[in-house]
Order: structure tokens, then sequence, then C-alpha cells
């Protein structure tokens, strides 16, 4: 790939060279499968918005040629999963380049695949995915890039080798003049093995100076997206020295990249970064207490708008604030707008959804009635049941509301067991309390569009995490960017963007799970549901505050300035500030 030299952008970017962007899953497009939630999703929107800015970046990922899987429900709750195959010659430009990596001591050859994601200007940002489906490899080596986050831990760190070392080689390969290695999440910590062996002449290195580590450290940035301890990829020394071979499991063992024992893949990505962040304000405090040796930043997730909000409400902004596309800081007129302008083009998002689930279910749900949304990857710590707690005191809120509904969506992990049941236990809740004033639907399958339609359509969006182990979370700023307020746990992003009464209302902290339900049943019933029936002037204003001030915010040009700026090109006086912060550390 050739390198045009740029004399100005909206960035301050050097002349010439590429970041590149590293992720284990990116949602690329709606109908390829090849992500599993938020991290996926963050890692698409990040692209969208880089190709937006014109950023001149590469994005390396694995093909996930069987797809994440399709989700199935019966009338119980009980999920099953089907393989999602998806032909990557309907969407993708296969490149003539191969590379080869060590597992296990094979050689296994790999390939890309390109998909070419397209700004709003035409800038182009090649996502590249990673195969090993070729002759030249055995059975089992083919289907190291099938499936996403299937198999065991040793499938896991081979399809780590896959990513990480064919990632670096593959852009080498491919001519690709790199600055910048940007680490999304650990596990594609590899890249520096392959990085350190090029520092070192090639091969397995011999002795590694601390010049080479230092070297590697120069073009690496790494960004953690979990306070969750299962999210941190880890591997015994017998899987490392077996799978990745025992010298460079020896190298990486003087490097101090293991904890307790394991080959902890978040700590060789912060070995080998010169920067890191977490991915909202309180994480990067949570990241630093896990990991208290490093100077871990925090750059906040967003979302990016034109994938996110609907197609009315992006109608409505084309007419009243037309620059907003140009640049989202626009957003902020919002404020400015007829309050029948947001609520008829909320109205017609709702309608949209309520239709969709209709002809899902046959659940024909009521236009007026106050519908709440909540829908994620089901893990136990978002508590999905949360709601339930004191069944008898929803059912009365919502007979005192004039009806409530609320939708829920969201997959388990196959192998996650208590996740599964937390899914039949909403489903059972569901039919149990099923009456007039009280509605509660479970969607199947959640993926991209699904998302899009429930962030935007329905009245309020629900989070309930327990605290701290929510990183951001991202689907209460798409419903923000659709001006659709939040309840929530302070959390994650929500402790940013919260401003009681204006972007939302706050689920108090409690000493318990029922303490926090009684806030969220009071917040319903005080708060919420009044405003909406009795105050529809006022409720068109919660929603352009909510549009006006997240939306201006939690979206990835920000975000993506604020990487160039502070992780990718940083200023100098980024780096001053980071010597003042080291000084006057927490
Ligand atoms: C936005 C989105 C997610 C991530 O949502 P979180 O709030 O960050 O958990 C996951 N899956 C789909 C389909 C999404 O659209």
């Amino acid at each position: 790939m050739q390198t045009s030299s740029r004399a100005s952008s909206a960035l301050s970017l050097p002349a010439s060279g590429h970041v590149a962007y590293f992720s284990m899953e990116i949602a690329i497009h709606p109908a390829i499968p090849t992500y599993s939630g938020g991290l996926g999703v963050l890692a698409g929107d990040t692209l969208r918005s880089a190709a937006d800015l014109e950023l001149p970046l590469a994005a390396f990922t694995l093909l996930h040629r069987k797809g994440y899987f399709r989700q199935h429900l019966d009338a119980a709750g009980q999920q099953t999963e089907d393989v999602q195959p998806w032909n990557p010659e309907d969407f993708c430009a296969e490149e003539a380049a191969r590379v080869a990596v060590s597992v296990e001591e094979r050689t296994v050859v790999v390939r890309a695949w390109r998909y070419d994601l397209v700004g709003r200007t035409g800038h182009v940002i090649p996502i590249y995915l990673l195969d090993t489906d070729l002759e030249e490899n055995s059975g089992w080596d083919r289907g190291l890039t099938d499936h996403l986050y299937g198999g065991d831990t040793n499938y896991r760190l081979q399809q780590e080798i896959v990513l990480g070392m064919g990632g670096v080689r593959m852009a080498s390969a491919l001519g690709i003049d790199v600055n910048v290695y940007h680490m999304n999440e650990g596990h594609a910590a590899l890249l520096t093995l392959a990085l350190l062996e090029r520092e070192t002449g090639g091969g397995i290195p011999g002795k590694v100076t601390q010049y080479d580590v230092e070297a590697v450290r120069a073009k690496c940035v790494f960004t953690t997206h979990t306070p969750v301890p299962a999210g941190h990829d880890r591997f015994s020394a017998e899987q490392a020295g077996r799978i990745l071979g025992q010298e460079r499991t020896a190298r990486l063992q003087e490097q101090e990249t293991f904890k307790d024992g394991m080959l902890n893949m978040t700590l060789l990505a912060l070995r080998f970064s010169r920067y890191a962040n977490g991915v909202a304000l309180q994480h990067g405090k949570v990241s630093r207490e896990m990991f208290p040796e490093f100077p871990i930043e925090f750059i906040t997730n967003g979302v990016h708008g034109p994938t996110w909000i609907s197609a009315p409400v992006q109608q409505m902004l084309d007419e009243h604030v037309p620059a907003w596309r140009r640049d989202h800081v626009y957003l902020r007129s919002v404020i400015d707008l007829p309050a029948r302008a947001i609520l008829e083009a909320h109205a017609q998002a709702k309608e949209a959804l309520l239709a969709e689930v209709a002809s899902r279910t046959g659940m024909v749900l009521n236009p007026k009635v106050l519908t709440l949304g909540f829908a994620r990857r089901v893990a136990t710590y978002k508590r999905a049941n949360l709601l339930f707690t004191d069944a008898e005191r929803l059912v009365e809120i919502a007979k005192a509301a004039g009806g409530l509904q609320i939708l829920y969506a969201g997959k388990a992990h196959p192998a996650d067991e208590p996740g599964k049941a937390l899914i039949r236990e909403v489903v059972e809740r569901a039919q149990a309390l099923d009456s007039e004033a009280l509605k509660i639907v479970y969607l199947e399958n959640y993926e991209w569009e699904l998302g899009a339609q429930l962030t935007a359509g329905v009245d309020v969006w629900v989070n309930t995490p327990k605290r701290p182990y929510e990183a951001s979370g991202t689907s209460g700023m798409k419903a923000a960017l659709n001006g659709v307020p939040s309840l929530s746990i302070l959390d994650g992003w929500w402790i940013e963007g919260w401003i009681e009464g204006v972007t939302g209302w706050a689920i108090e902290d409690g000493a318990n799970d029922a303490e926090e339900a009684a806030s969220l049943y009071t917040k319903l019933e005080k708060a919420v549901a009044p405003l909406y029936h009795d105050a529809p002037e006022k409720w068109a204003t919660l929603m352009k505050t909510t549009l006006s001030i997240n939306g201006t915010f939690f979206n990835t040009n920000r975000m993506v300035q604020q990487y160039t700026r502070n992780a990718y090109y940083p200023t100098t006086e980024a780096v001053h500030a980071k010597v003042e912060e080291a000084a006057f550390a927490d």
C-alpha cells in the first residue's frame, strides 16, 4: 500500500504511516456475524468514525468463517445455538499475500480477506480478516479462524497467535507502513512478541535487551476493556510452552508477563505498550487498582452516530441541524428544536420497533404505553432479573402508570450456564406476570439491527449492572443519541453521562440487590412514569437535553479524536500532562 504525504487534516497527523488496529471481533456489517457484543460493536464504530475522520488506519481481525451463533429460545426460554456461516467472497477481496505462524511447532499459513470500509467523504479503512482455511494447512489448523470465542483455551491461544503474530506479519507483507499498533483488548497482545522478534533480528530472540523492549513499546498502545477478572485471557505455563514453544515462553516469563503462574495477556500488553487506557473514567481507576504498576489512563467509549441514530431522528437532525454530520458538536443545537419535532421522530422509531416485535412474536404492544428496554450480552453481573426482585411492586407501578411494557433481548455465551438460567428466569417471569397492565417480551437473537431498533424505539433505557463491573457499556449511549434517557446504576459511562432529570435517572447504590431494586422502583414510580404521562412538554425537553448533552460527547468521533491526540500521536502537552500526573498520582 502506498502512503501519500498528508499536508492538512482535521487531525494533527504525521506525514505518513498508519495506525494498525487489532481486535478479535469487529462488527463490520449487519450481515457479517463476526462479533459477539460490546467489544466488537465498539471496534466497528471506532473504524466507522476513523473512516469519517479520514484517519490513516488499517484493521486486523479473524475471519470467523462460522460466525458468532444465532440464538434460538424455546417457549421456556431455553437457549440453543446455531452456527451462522457466511461467505467472505460476498463482501471481501482475497489478498494474494501469505504469511506463516508457528503453532505447536507446526507452520500454519495465513491469508487475508480485505473489506473496504468507506467513510462519509470516501476515505477507505481496509479491514483484513485473517483466515487459515488453506489447503497447505492440516484439518485442525484450517479451523483455527472458524469460531469467535469457541473451543477451549488451547484453541483461544492458537487463535491469538494467528491474530497477533499473523497480523503483524500480514501488515508487512501487504506493504503497510505502521506507526502505531493498537491492541483493542488483550487478545491481540502476542503482536508484541512478533515485534520483539523482528527487533532482535527475526526468529526466536536470543537475548532481549532493554533497548529492544523500548523499541517495541514505542510503537504499541493498548486498551483494556473489562474489570471482570474472567475477561482477562490467561494461559498456563504448560499451555504456553506447548503452543507457543518453550523458548518463546521463557522469553515472555523473563519479561514478567506471568501473574499467579499464568501468562496474562493484559500484563503482556501493558508491559509492551507506551500508552494504556481504560474505557471510562471509573474503569481507568479500577484498571489502575488491578495493575498498580502501570499509569493506565482513560478514554471514554462512544458510538457511531450515523450507525445508531434512527432514520426519523436523522431526518429531523438533517432538517434542523445539518452541520451535525460534519461535526457532532453541533448536536448541542438540538436544545433549540421544537418539542413536536423530537416527539414525532421518536414516535416513528417506536412504531417501527413495535411493528418488529409484532412480526417476531405476534404480541401487539401499545405505542402510548411507557416502554422500557433492557438488552445486552447476558452475564450475571448485569443482573437482568433485578427488575423482578419485588414482582408485586412492579405490577402495582405498572397499574398506576397506566401500563408498562418491558422489552428484553440478549445472548448468553454457549458455555455460560448461569447466563442461560437468567434468560429462562426472565422468560418465566414474563409469562407469570403477563396482564393487562404489564407486558414483558424477551426477543430472540439480539443482534446489530435489533439493537438499533430497541435503543431508538423504547422510551427509557434500563441498565442494572453490579458495580463496578460495567467497564463502560454503550447501548445507553445509542439510546442517548436517539434522545432516549437512561435509568441506570451509576457504573461505567453513566457516571459521566448522568444528570438527574436532565439525561435520565440514577438507580441509587444500595447495600444489596433488594435495596438497589427498591431505588429502581421508586424512580420509576415517582419520577419516570408521572413525567411520561402527565407532562409531554417536559418529556420532550428531557429528550432534547439527553441528545444535546450526551450526544455531543458519547460518540466515536470524539473518542477517535481523543485516541489520536492522546494515544496514537500524543501532542507535547499530553506527554507533559502524563509527567505531571505521575508526580501527583492518586
Ligand atoms: C450495542 C450492542 C452491544 C453492547 O451493548 P452494551 O450496553 O455495551 O452491553 C451488544 N450487542 C449488540 C447487538 C449491540 O448492538
